[in-house]
């Protein structure tokens, strides 16, 4: 393998920026040229592809975003579309690609090399759900702005004893909500993996304020419904003094963390390596702080898995 190419796709994710780096730079380590694909898989079709040397990533490994940029292209499903892709990359005479995204940016990945062309998926997302991997890229960084948010809500809500409702992203995993739950001391989770009963959460908050608590804290998954929805059920059910909060994007920004841009870079080399090593469709993880990789295709097979433990361990802590 001569020439790799590179693209983001799907929802940007903090830490995109320096597993791009990564690519490229191992990349070039060994002697391999690489090509950055502008714009996702929109851009792959229409041809928005330029050679990246060492000084095209320098600043951006503390950068949130992604310096290739994103999109969605629900046409991509189209073998058509796939083909075209497979041309252009073939014009440039790139032989393996490298695709950064979430579990649709893999389908896409898949879907070409179904069709011969070798793709390396490496899992940004802040969501947390893709199969085959602990953590995904940018989970840690959106975890540490909810943190910072929760912190900041429970100030005001202890000085007016007041009840938070906090909904925060994940689609339909709720990592997010858990771990950001779990370290910002909420007394109670709600994520889509598991039901939940509002007697008990009217009678937790109950039982907290009988025992002088000036302020409690729920953490809304957005895959269970929306915090202002869960908010008008909780007024109808007891009288506590509720706000509701939707922190949104600002999840999906920020200078990544220490941890997103190790895991990046460990991510995004062994990407190179795998093409070299003439590995095309697979995906690379984190298991037990081991890189891993399998085949993409099984891989979207799999359901990723919630830690239940945690959620147990909240519970426990939050009584
Ligand atoms: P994410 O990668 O963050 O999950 P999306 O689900 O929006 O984001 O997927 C990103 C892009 O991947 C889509 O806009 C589309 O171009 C491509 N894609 C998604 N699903 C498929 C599929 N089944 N086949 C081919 N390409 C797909």
């Amino acid at each position: 393998m001569k020439k790799i190419g590179v693209l983001t796709s799907g929802g940007d994710s903090p830490g995109m920026n320096p597993a791009i780096r990564a690519v490229v730079r191992k990349a070039i380590f060994h002697n391999l040229e690489v090509y950055g694909i502008y714009g996702g898989y929109a851009g792959l079709v229409s041809g928005n592809i330029k050679k990246l040397e060492l000084g095209s990533v320098g600043d951006i490994i503390h950068r949130g975003g992604t310096m290739l940029y994103s999109a969605r292209l629900p046409e991509f499903k189209n073998k058509e579309v796939q083909q075209k892709a497979i041309e252009q990359l073939k014009n440039h005479g790139i032989e393996g690609l490298v695709v950064i995204g979430g579990d649709g940016s893999y389908r896409g990945a898949k879907a070409l090399t179904e069709q011969g062309f070798p793709c390396v998926g490496v899992p940004g997302t802040i969501d947390n759900d893709i199969p085959g991997t602990e953590f995904t890229i940018g989970f840690d960084t959106a975890l540490n702005t909810v943190i910072d948010a929760i912190d900041k809500i429970r100030d005001t809500a202890t000085s007016h004893e007041r009840t938070f409702v906090i909904e925060v992203m994940g689609r339909d995993a709720g990592d997010i909500a858990l771990w950001a739950g779990l370290a910002g001391g909420a007394e109670t989770i709600l994520i889509p993996e598991e039901n939940y009963d509002m007697d008990e959460i009217a009678e937790r908050l109950k039982k907290g304020s009988e025992r002088g608590k000036k302020h409690s804290i729920i953490v809304v998954a957005e895959g269970v419904c929306s915090g202002v929805e869960f908010g008008k059920q909780l007024n109808e059910k007891t009288h506590f003094d509720t706000r509701v909060s939707v922190l949104g994007h600002i999840q999906r920004g920020g200078s990544p963390t220490a941890f997103d841009r190790v895991l990046a870079s460990r991510l995004g080399a062994r990407a190179v390596e795998l093409l070299i090593e003439g590995k095309g469709g697979r995906a690379v993880g984190i298991e037990k702080n081991h890189l891993v990789d399998y085949d993409i295709i099984e891989a979207l097979d799999k359901k990723h898995t919630l830690d239940l433990d945690l959620f147990k361990l909240s519970k426990e802590l939050s009584i």
